[in-house]
């Protein structure tokens, strides 16, 4: 298959949810179990034979949303609340709810989909001696309930089999993310953005085929010469699309990102152990660099400071989401971080809602200058 039909059936993909997460489920005779972001063990609903679902929210016109949630809730889940209550979820078997942060603490009680709910908690004290324990049983409740609604049985071998695929998976992205850093004029912002963003609505085993396939023909390829400022991009995600097409147009490179919707999601992988939800558990437990996985070390600055080392990278962009507590409590120190290092950055704000981006446009193009200023 040459690349560009690879690329564009990637995105192709990305830009058709419900599409591609019906013809996933026909192809293989599968029901479909969503998540809400940030986590989830995606690999526990792919034992059930189902297509994980990833709900990152998306741009919509907020009719209801604020009658069941406070303005100054996140713009992410003002947003999913929104396809809530319009029904948009109501095809998914059920929807798993990660407790990371406050907001999603409540979010299960809330829910306003016909699709029954699960909410669990990730131990923020991760490193507390029962936080393993505690997760493992969160996930041994969560499965009893997926039997009951799934009327399916769940078997640990067919979770050791999941777990195998997704880590072959993560072990694919990320080769893929440093292969993209090298072929920027052809893996541009967007096409790195959607390509990432398909695998949260594809069959997990039928998109690891095509990113081995993609990699295969980038591998091959002459890297690019004399990419333009070049910039990190961290955060929880860089939404919506047309803000990304607006940093293309203004010339910028990502050559990395640390966002929580992509390299954040296939950065750790399950270790093998010989209690695999013992080892589901301990992945997060060995999930770093994370504002939404407590660390009071706050491994994540230096990490983001790696990242501009390994990439060389000009610059750093910090795609603040609108009212996330998790995030807005790192920013100051990542700040603070990069000025002593004399990083240039940009802080942005994320607002899914956002129809116009005329106030960011201008500071994308002022960072820009600066980043000429600094060679
Ligand atoms: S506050 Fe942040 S972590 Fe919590 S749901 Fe909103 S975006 Fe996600």
């Amino acid at each position: 298959m040459e690349l560009n039909i690879i690329i564009n059936q990637l995105v192709d993909k990305a830009k058709k949810p419900k599409k591609t997460i019906l013809e996933s489920c026909k192809s293989k005779n599968k029901k479909a179990v969503g998540w809400v972001a940030p986590y989830a063990p995606e690999e526990i609903i792919y034992a059930f034979d189902c297509v994980p679902v990833g709900l990152w929210g998306g741009k919509t016109e907020l009719l209801k949303a604020r009658t069941y949630l406070p303005v100054f809730a996140c713009s992410i889940m003002q947003s999913v609340m929104e396809f809530e209550v319009k029904g948009t979820y109501d095809f998914l078997e059920a929807v798993l709810i990660p407790a990371v942060c406050d907001t999603l603490k409540c979010f299960g009680q809330k829910w306003k989909g016909t699709c029954p709910v699960i909410p669990f908690v990730y131990p923020q004290n991760r490193k507390a001696k029962g936080a393993n324990h505690f997760l493992e049983t969160e996930f041994k409740t969560m499965i009893s309930k997926l039997e009951v609604i799934l009327e399916k049985s769940f078997s640990i071998d067919d979770l050791n089999t999941s777990i195998e695929i997704y880590n072959k998976y993560r072990w694919a992205m990320r080769n893929f993310v440093e292969l993209a850093s090298q072929h920027t004029s052809i893996i541009t912002p967007s096409i790195r953005h959607n390509i990432i963003k398909a695998s949260y609505f594809m069959d997990k085993k039928e998109y690891y085929t095509l990113i081995k396939k993609l990699n295969e023909k980038l591998e091959v390829m002459p890297k690019d010469k004399n990419q333009k400022n070049k910039v990190i991009v961290t955060g929880l995600m860089l939404e919506p699309e047309e803000l990304i097409l607006e940093f293309e147009n203004i010339g910028v490179t990502i050559v990395a990102d640390d966002l929580a919707q992509e390299s954040r999601q296939f950065r750790t992988d399950v270790p093998f152990m010989a209690n695999p939800l013992s080892a589901l558990a301990q992945q997060w437990i060995n999930h770093t660099a994370c504002s939404l996985a407590f660390d009071p070390k706050k491994q994540r600055i230096q990490s983001i400071i790696d990242l501009v080392n390994h990439y060389n990278a000009e610059g750093v962009v910090l795609a603040l989401m609108k009212f996330c507590d998790p995030e807005e409590y790192d920013v100051p120190l990542i700040i603070e971080a990069l000025r002593e290092k004399k990083i240039p950055f940009l802080v942005i704000e994320i607002d899914q809602q956002a129809t116009s981006f005329g106030q960011v446009i201008t500071k994308v193009e002022s960072f820009v200058d600066m980043l000429y200023t600094y060679k």
